[in-house]
């Protein structure tokens, strides 16, 4: 069964390594999608995903043992730089390295 998962989802560190921030027009109450309560304001326009600015960081909306198994609870909702964030790049090993785990080989 876990051979199946793709590598994000046996990875998740990079919902566990860096700060997101985005937009306040993704949100719900922006007319987005991100739901309200995993948006902490930061400015009047933009705003932080819950958990990614905590020492050490970790998405609210994670779930799982990164580097094993994970899941984002709000997929198909998550904010741009999610959506964005390349698999197999620098940023991606760069979070990688920081839970000890190999980059990716893409
Ligand atoms: S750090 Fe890379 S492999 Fe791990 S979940 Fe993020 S994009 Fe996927
Ligand atoms: S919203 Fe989902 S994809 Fe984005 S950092 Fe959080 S757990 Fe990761």
């Amino acid at each position: 069964m876990a051979a199946n998962l793709s590598p994000c989802e046996r990875c998740g560190a990079c919902c566990a390594t860096f700060r997101v921030d985005f937009s306040i027009m993704e949100t719900q109450a922006g007319g987005g999608a991100v739901p309200n309560g995993l948006a902490l304001p930061v400015t009047a326009r933009t705003c932080r995903l819950r958990g990614t600015d905590h020492l050490p960081p970790r998405c609210a909306a994670l779930s799982g043992r990164v580097g094993e198994r994970v899941a984002c609870s709000i997929y198909e909702w998550r904010p741009s730089p999610c959506r964005e964030f390349s698999e197999g790049s620098d940023a991606c090993a760069q979070a990688r390295r920081r839970h000890r785990l190999e980059p990716l080989m893409v």
